[in-house]
């Protein structure tokens, strides 16, 4: 195998013809202003080397991906009595589905999707104001990264606010079988900022514990149990491309979650914690050039959880 950083290099190279393809996602506006030729990967290795290409240094809006963190706070807080309030099970539905959620009345198919992801802030607002939920959440990914420069863009946070149908839908929705504690405003202002966090080459730094089994090798900060870590990564899998994790496992075969600003969190267990970013979007709302490099690195690394 080459080495790494010709790797990450050769594939910003190679996929460079081809920047800005995909939609971008016009339900956030904030978010459809992004320039759509924009890319950037980043790698780090569980032995601390960092590998980088194109945009690594611009913050994106992280969107989704924070559902890994705030599912990562929940678990400590309250262990697995969350599974009371969310299941495990992929939906095979698109990220904001409501159908669903009526049939299995409130009760959201797993912790990544949209309505998942409500319930889940609806728990981190235990014992809290919304202000105080969000700067637990903010403080956590600050300290996974190692970077106190992490921001919250605010302007995101209002687009989405007001623009928010469906999600308020689905909260509203959650609330009317009484799946959600806290009022509906609350839960959803903690979602959508925890959403616009905004994070660079400072993701791949953050998801490192899940490659580390639960601790930041480079900080020694023990974020999870082993056994914790695993579980995430398993979600991941099956769970963090909503209806399109089915084909990101078979492509590229690595645990991740993508969030609809075009970013990626790929988990290479035991050997490295990698994000990518492109904004335009594929059909089922996933990163289009962002899958594509992560397929090209799993295969050039022999990195898929499935075999070399
Ligand atoms: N904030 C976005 C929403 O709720 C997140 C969706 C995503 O990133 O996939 O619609």
């Amino acid at each position: 195998m080459p080495d790494l950083q010709t790797i990450v290099a050769d594939i910003h190279r190679e996929l460079s013809p081809r920047f800005g393809e995909g939609r971008l996602p016009d339900y956030i506006p904030q978010l459809a202003r992004v320039a759509p030729d924009r890319f950037g990967l980043a790698v780090v290795t569980v032995d601390g080397a960092v590998h980088l290409a194109g945009d690594a240094d611009a913050a994106f809006s992280i969107q989704s991906i924070s559902k890994v963190f705030t599912l990562t706070i929940a678990l400590g807080k309250h262990g697995d009595a969350i599974w009371k309030r969310v299941g495990r099970e992929p939906s095979g539905s698109a990220f904001n589905s409501i159908v669903q959620l009526e049939r299995e009345e409130g009760i959201p198919r797993n912790p990544f999707i949209n309505a998942g992801a409500i319930a889940i802030s609806d728990l981190l607002l235990a014992g809290h104001p919304p202000k105080e939920a969000i700067g637990e959440i903010l403080r956590f990914v600050r300290y996974l990264a190692d970077e106190e420069e992490i921001v919250i863009d605010g302007e995101v946070a209002r687009s989405e606010a007001a623009t928010g149908y469906r999600n308020a839908a689905l909260a509203n929705f959650m609330r009317s079988f009484d799946r959600l504690i806290h009022p509906v405003e609350h839960v959803l202002g903690v979602y959508f900022h925890q959403c616009a966090i905004a994070m660079s080459r400072q993701l791949a730094r953050a998801g490192l514990y899940l490659a580390a089994g639960g601790t930041n090798p480079l900080t020694g900060h023990r974020v999870v149990s082993p056994q914790r870590a695993r579980r995430i990564n398993a979600l991941m899998l099956t769970c963090g491309h909503y209806d399109g994790s089915g084909d990101f496992a078979y492509h590229v075969g690595l645990p991740g979650k993508s969030g609809v600003g075009g970013g990626i969190l790929a988990i290479a267990p035991g050997k490295a914690s990698i994000a990518v970013w492109s904004p335009g979007l594929n059909d089922v709302g996933n990163s289009a050039l962002g899958t594509i490099a992560l397929e090209m690195l799993a295969a050039r690394t022999g990195w898929s959880v499935f075999g070399a």
